[in-house]
């Protein structure tokens, strides 16, 4: 058999599914082809997405009209919004999923999005010809013929599973590895690696003495992760719940040590700094007599637990005593261990802002394969290449997003810039305008982005377009509006806050921190009746409208310089010199510079002055050659 198509897509993780449903919904004629259709979207660790920086992906993805943020809405058990104590840049939208009712919402996108194909197989070898992808074929001998290849293979290629001393061979618990294709690829000279993640035991509900533990309740306010119409609380709402390890745990980790994969030498690859195993928890800081864990449900019906902070490769009857020091645990039964399991992946440099391979033409990489960890990256990533694979078969201008303008701009620009040497994960710090990158925002960054390109609707776009008029006429109204004493000074004094001496603009009242629209509208007619008036047509975002209006009312200066910042960089952002210069032949650069530009081959000066190594002066050498 021989089939053909525009992209096929390897692997049908979060990646791999963004990327099918982008390619096919932008009319590509698309195949995803995957090992186990079963398992599309499974969550292989914890069943939860988004979170610090990684639900402002989401919420780009869903702006940019992917999939990940409805089927979260769809299938969230708890929601909440992180980080509030801190400023809105900071803040993060979160929701535990029921892991089945994810993957089951993932399949039925997949199987109704018209040009797309499933195929349920297990790619082995890619087909490759004159330095171009042009195939692949499978472990049951069908060869595939397409224009463009996406690998989205996750941690199955070559993957090998740790619990102690024994050692499993596969991609996630109970299926298989992904065997030659690491190899078929890198015989074309692509380079790559090997990481190591982990995930903890999944603990069964009945066993669980929940007296003995802190609840954790969701949100149930407006907030959600995609900005169509809808609720995200379809399902029934759950709790979670928290709990400490105790010293006797340590102990017992410590005794065990001696038996881990991690510290005998065993696992020799890098696992993620900021999900680390409870082994090395104790390792790294051995004076703390305790670490708090998360008890979280998997599923609306299940009685299966996921205990977060809990991650370990630890033979099973350390982890099991360990865990059982803990009151609320004491009687515990477990439905499988925590483990290890090591991967292939390759090194992002190779690859341009567009995902592709600078070495073999339309192939595209994306998710766990570029080193990155997490659903929320890889769905970036998936989107990107998707949208990309698509516009080298039909033409177009490369898709990319600028560091000002997404997480997920960051993220690629950060990969393929600088490289991975251990899994990258984001975080709000890796972003230099992360005031511009807000979670109530990402719509009105990308909506347009994603309109341009053919996956946002008009409908969604008429939409957006009228919340953006309620909240400007909103803050317009704050800005123009003068507010004398005597109606508000009772009010002011009842909030802890100065009263006015004199008359002044409302937006300067809002930017105190004790005043917020809600609690200072209904005593100013004028600005209730605004407020009504701007949200007549989208009351339901009433709540949405008055948060993002608030957001650029109190922030207003913040946010103004780092556009001033950002729009002064983005000057060497275009600054072209990509095929400019003969690097190996500046003898002004430092070694280490001349060796980096050589390697990751810059788009601009931008990108240059990023690069590890690449010192300012460097950089200024590059600009009085370019001054020439
Ligand atoms: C044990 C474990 C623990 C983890 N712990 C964490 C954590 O603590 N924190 C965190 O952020 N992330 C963690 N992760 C990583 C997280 O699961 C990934 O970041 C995320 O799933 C990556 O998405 P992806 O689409 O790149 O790959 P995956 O979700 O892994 O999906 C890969 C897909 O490709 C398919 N596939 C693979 N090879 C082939 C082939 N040759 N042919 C056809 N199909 C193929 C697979 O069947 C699968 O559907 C963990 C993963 C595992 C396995």
């Amino acid at each position: 058999m021989n089939f053909k198509y525009d992209v096929i897509v390897i692997g049908g993780g979060h990646a791999g599914c963004e990327a099918a449903t982008a390619a096919a919904n932008l009319g590509s004629k698309t195949c995803l082809i995957t090992m186990d259709m079963n398992k599309v979207g499974q969550m292989s660790c914890n069943p939860a997405i988004g979170g610090i920086a990684k639900g402002q992906i989401v919420r780009e993805i869903d702006a940019l009209g992917g999939q990940m943020g409805l089927i979260t809405d769809r299938t969230a058990i708890q929601f909440r919004i992180l980080n509030r104590s801190k400023g809105p840049a900071m803040w993060s939208p979160r929701a535990q999923c029921d892991r089945a009712k994810f993957i089951e919402a993932w399949r039925e996108v997949l199987e109704n999005t018209p040009n797309l194909h499933i195929w349920q197989d297990t790619v082995q070898e890619l087909l490759v010809e004159n330095g171009e992808v042009v195939g692949l074929i499978t472990i049951w001998g069908v060869t595939f013929r397409a224009k463009c290849v996406i690998l989205t293979a996750g941690t199955f290629l070559n993957g090998l599973m740790h619990v102690g001393k024994t050692q499993v061979d596969g991609g996630r618990m109970a299926e298989p590895a992904s065997y030659r294709l690491t190899e078929s690829i890198a015989k074309h000279g692509v380079s790559y690696g090997r990481m190591k993640t982990g995930t903890p035991v999944r603990i069964d509900a009945r066993s669980v003495h929940f007296d003995l533990m802190e609840t954790q309740d969701g949100e149930a306010d407006f907030h959600k992760f995609s900005f169509l119409n809808g609720s995200a609380r379809h399902l029934k709402q759950l709790q979670c719940w928290t709990c400490y390890t105790t010293p006797e745990t340590h102990r017992i980790l410590r005794e065990g040590l001696i038996d881990s994969p991690l510290y005998n030498g065993q696992i020799q690859s890098i696992g993620p700094r900021y999900c680390p195993s409870v082994e090395t928890k104790i390792v790294t800081f051995p004076d703390k007599e305790q670490h708090q864990l998360f008890l979280e449900p998997e599923g609306e019906t299940t009685q299966e637990l996921y205990l977060n902070g809990f991650s370990s490769s630890l033979p099973l009857d350390i982890q099991l005593n360990a865990l059982k020091q803990i009151p609320a645990f004491k009687d515990v039964v477990i439905y499988r261990p925590g483990y290890a399991i090591e991967y292939d992946y390759f090194d992002p440099t190779q690859l341009t802002h567009t995902l592709e391979s600078k070495i073999i033409k339309n192939l595209f990489f994306a998710g766990q394969v570029n080193g990155t960890t997490g659903y929320e990256e890889a769905g970036g990533q998936g989107l990107i290449a998707g949208i990309n694979a698509h516009i080298n078969c039909h033409g177009g201008s490369p898709f990319t997003l600028a560091r000002d303008e997404a997480y997920i701009g960051v993220l690629i620009d950060d990969l393929v810039t600088k490289g991975v040497d251990e899994p990258y994960r984001m975080f709000t710090s890796r972003a230099e305008y992360r005031i511009l990158l807000r979670m109530d925002d990402a719509d009105i960054r990308l909506t347009e982005r994603g309109y341009q390109l053919g996956l946002v609707t008009a409908e969604r776009h008429q939409l957006l377009q009228s919340k953006q008029e309620a909240v400007d006429k909103v803050v317009s109204f704050a800005k123009n509006y003068s507010i004398k004493p005597a109606l508000i000074n009772d009010q002011l004094e009842a909030l802890g806050t100065t009263p006015l001496r004199q008359g002044c603009k409302l937006m300067d009242l809002l930017s105190r921190p004790q005043i917020s629209i809600e609690n200072i509208a209904p005593y100013i007619s004028a600005f209730k009746q605004e407020i009504e008036k701007a949200t007549a047509l989208e009351p339901e975002r009433k709540e949405e409208i008055i948060e993002a209006a608030e957001i650029l009312i109190k922030y207003q200066g913040y946010i103004e310089r780092e556009r001033l910042i950002a729009a002064k960089l983005s000057r060497l952002e275009s600054i072209k010199i990509k095929g400019k210069f003969d690097y190996a032949t500046l003898q002004s650069l430092s070694t280490e510079a001349r060796q980096k530009l050589i390697k990751i081959d810059p788009e601009t000066i931008a990108q240059a002055s990023r690069i590890p190594g690449v010192s300012p002066s460097d950089i200024n050498v590059l600009l009085v050659l370019c001054g020439r």
